[in-house]
């Protein structure tokens, strides 16, 4: 750096959690309390999200990752059984299909969605389907009624990973108040977050005692001094500290996505008619915007991504990637996927930049990642 050099702005991360000083004292109470472990604030956040949620059944867990692997048990999806999940997501929605013994069955995405393809999903449908794991990306939902038609007709259950989707609403209606399972996840990137964490919402009676066996060694309670165990179940309980953080949370949750869809604007109206990007799909008022990830035009532009990162990065502005094609990963491979199979998924995951975006962020925040981006962008165009 020389003289002239401008004077250094605070790094503007893509992602930072909010979390206020109420909270952060709730948190002081449950450890003076003597009662860390599941207790009465994990219960206290079922009920908080059950009410959001239209009075659904809601049960916790440590992350969504455990949420989706124990829905896909509950639902009694395993080796033989078929899932059809898009082929962009973060690995988790796959991964969890595979441990279960189950095949993923991947379809591609819209370019601008990032949302799985409805026609490709009913094209994918076989004797072994099971069940279908859309994901609501980045908050935006998913056509719930062609959705919901299609398992319908062909008697599926749908697992929907809504990891992005806690605020978002189809129609007016939430995601995770209709619906089969519906998943949430806390982790301190998503919209809200309980550290790590995660919820099922809905479910039939006979998935949610499942669930809760899964979730705590299989055991139930037999007799006043006595237990049994019904089956081989893990430990995926959340704990009182965490569930703490979770009601603050929530009730912040309508303010921090009200806060994401006005950054989001600021966005689409400086890059409104002349974007060196490509725009998401813009969705309306029912996006929770967890991610904000344009495209780049690589076949326009002079400079790779990781150097467009790195630039970004130099302007004291962090970027992330959200995400590579599942398919495209060794694990996948080794299945008998292939680059060149789902393009649109591949391409978003060469061209996605995911811009800074969370609820502490200011309008002139934008203007500064915008600005960033146009000297970058327009300086390499070829
Ligand atoms: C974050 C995420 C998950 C996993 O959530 P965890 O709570 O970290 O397990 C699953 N699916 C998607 C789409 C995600 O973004």
């Amino acid at each position: 750096m020389n003289d002239t050099a401008k004077p250094v702005e605070r790094f503007l991360p893509f992602t930072r959690p909010t979390i206020d000083e109420e909270t952060i004292a709730s948190v002081a109470e449950v450890l003076r309390s003597g009662w860390l472990a599941s207790g009465p604030k994990v219960a206290a956040l079922e009920t908080a999200l059950s009410d959001y949620l239209g009075g659904r059944a809601v049960r916790s867990q440590t992350s969504a990752t455990a949420g989706l692997e124990m829905a896909l048990l509950a639902c009694g999806i395993g080796p033989g059984d078929e899932v059809i999940t898009p082929a962009l997501s973060f690995v988790a929605t796959a991964n969890v299909i595979v441990r279960v013994g189950a095949r993923p069955v991947f379809v591609d995405v819209g370019l601008d969605s990032r949302n799985l393809d409805l026609t490709q999903v009913e094209e994918a449908i076989t004797p072994r389907t099971r069940a279908i794991m859309p994901v609501h990306f980045g908050g935006l939902p998913v056509d719930m009624e062609r959705l919901y038609a299609i398992a319908g007709r062909h008697r599926l259950r749908v697992i929907e990973d809504a990891a992005h989707a806690i605020g978002s609403s189809w129609r007016g209606k939430r995601i995770g108040s209709f619906g089969d399972l519906v998943v949430f996840s806390f982790h301190p990137n998503k919209n809200i977050t309980t550290i790590e964490g995660g919820a099922i919402s809905g479910g039939s009676a006979a998935e949610l005692r499942s669930i809760e066996l899964h979730r705590w060694h299989g055991q139930v309670k037999s007799g006043p001094d006595s237990f049994d165990t019904l089956l081989a179940g893990g430990k995926s309980n959340l704990s009182d500290v965490a569930a703490a953080v979770g009601l603050g949370q929530l009730k912040r949750l309508e303010e921090f996505n009200a806060r994401r869809r006005v950054l989001v604007a600021r966005y689409f109206e400086l890059w409104g008619t002349d974007a060196p990007v490509r725009l998401p799909e813009r969705g309306d008022a029912g996006h929770s915007w967890h991610v904000f990830t344009p495209l780049l035009p690589l076949e326009q532009l002079s400079i790779t991504r990781l150097a467009f990162i790195e630039a970004m990065k130099e302007r004291g502005i962090g970027i992330g990637v959200h995400y590579p094609a599942i398919h495209t990963f060794s694990a996948y491979r080794a299945l008998g996927y292939r680059e060149g199979q789902f393009p649109n998924a591949e391409r978003i995951g060469r061209e996605t930049v995911t811009l800074p975006l969370f609820a502490a962020m200011e309008l002139t925040d934008v203007e500064r990642v915008v600005n960033a981006a146009n000297e970058i962008l327009r300086g390499a165009r070829k």
